[in-house]
């Protein structure tokens, strides 16, 4: 099966084609993040630059879905990683991709209205190559052990029978850390349950052993440490400052954070702003993050403390939505000796792996 992969778009396209792969220059990764930055990455496949109405121009890579994955893998994850975490993100990583294969030619299909960019859909391509769907870094990083992974599992998914009783493919959210316990799909996305994206106890991701932290996390990732449990100081005028950049609203003087609806983690889902110009309620999770921060805020699980010199102090856990699997948490399984299909049962409860023909 292959994938159609939306790469870039830019008012200018610099590639060069070599024999059997293509490189773009500029690629940026990260977009929004804190660790945003630019690339240059080598692919493989075919490569097709589309002309968009705006002048703009798209690098579209063709690709067969299981290479696609032996990259996604190598960028998602360090190849020194135990082999059952390699293996278990190789299935999660598949089933993400195809529910967004078929998601997209569903909309394809069903679109009465010109199609225009969705938050959660792309036009004219399947994915993109960015956090938004899966960090999909080329060639370069792809090694032997992530490609294993994916050989070792080829075709496999993990399913769920929903209340039809037919399967579906499940929904495998993943994090870095959920900080001590995984969160609902709900206080981050539409407000539906999902049957095997519950929240759990996570014991696992609360370690700072650097071997095991080097196997999860690629090398701009691992500037990124007190993940776990954080904290995030602003003075007043910086606080209203960044509200203002990152909202364009004027809050005036903050004089309160009023978390008001909570996840089953403690990820906050409704936070009051209470200012002296203007008081507003914002969600979800990643509003609230992005809102909070110059790049984005480590997670929405954090408790607010205003010191009297009209300071705030946020203190918080976890790193990302801590919807599904714990990356960090997996990781720690693995070197525990848990397999991979031990580890999918922890994180998506009730899934059943499946291979696809
Ligand atoms: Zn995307
Ligand atoms: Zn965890």
């Amino acid at each position: 099966m292959n994938i159609l992969v939306g790469i870039l778009t830019a008012p200018h396209i610099e590639y060069e084609q070599r024999e059997t792969t293509f490189v773009l220059k500029n690629v940026r990764i990260g977009i929004g993040f804190h660790w945003d930055r630019e690339e240059e990455e080598e692919f493989a496949g075919r490569l097709e630059i589309r002309k968009n109405a705006d002048g703009t121009e798209t690098a579209v890579n063709t690709i067969d879905i299981e290479d696609y994955l032996c990259s996604v893998i190598s960028s998602e994850m360090n190849a020194d990683s135990p082999m059952e975490l390699l293996k278990a993100h190789a299935v999660i990583s598949r089933s993400w991709v195809i529910r967004a294969i078929e998601a997209n030619r569903h909309r394809l299909r069903t679109a009465r209205e010109p199609l225009q960019y969705e938050s959660n859909g792309h036009i004219g391509f399947d994915v993109c190559a960015d956090d938004h769907c899966q960090r999909y870094e080329g060639i370069r990083r792809i090694n032997r052990r992530a490609t294993e992974a994916v050989q070792a599992t080829r075709g496999q998914v993990l399913v769920w029978k929903n209340e039809n009783g037919t399967e579906e493919i499940c929904d495998c959210r993943f994090h870095k850390c959920c900080g001590g316990k995984t969160e609902r799909f709900s206080t981050c996305w539409e407000d539906k349950e999902v049957p095997y994206l519950q929240p759990v106890d996570c014991p696992y991701c609360n370690t700072k052993d650097e071997h095991i932290l080097r196997q999860v996390l690629n090398g701009y990732d691992q500037e990124t440490s007190d993940f776990h449990d954080w904290e995030v100081r602003y003075s007043n005028e910086k606080l209203r400052e960044t509200l203002l950049r990152k909202s364009g609203i004027d809050y005036g003087e903050i004089k309160n954070l009023v978390p008001l609806r909570r996840g089953a983690s403690g990820r906050i889902y409704r936070l009051c702003i209470e200012g002296s110009l203007r008081t507003e309620t914002i969600g979800k999770e990643l509003t609230i993050r992005r809102r909070l921060s110059e790049s984005c805020l480590y997670s929405s699980w954090f408790d607010v403390e205003r010191e009297n010199n009209g300071s705030f102090v946020l203190r918080g856990h976890g790193w990302g939505h801590g919807v599904g699997l714990c990356q960090i948490g997996a990781a720690v399984m693995a070197n525990q000796g848990k397999s991979y299909d031990e580890i999918l049962q922890y994180y998506y409860s009730g899934s059943i792996l499946k291979s696809q023909k």
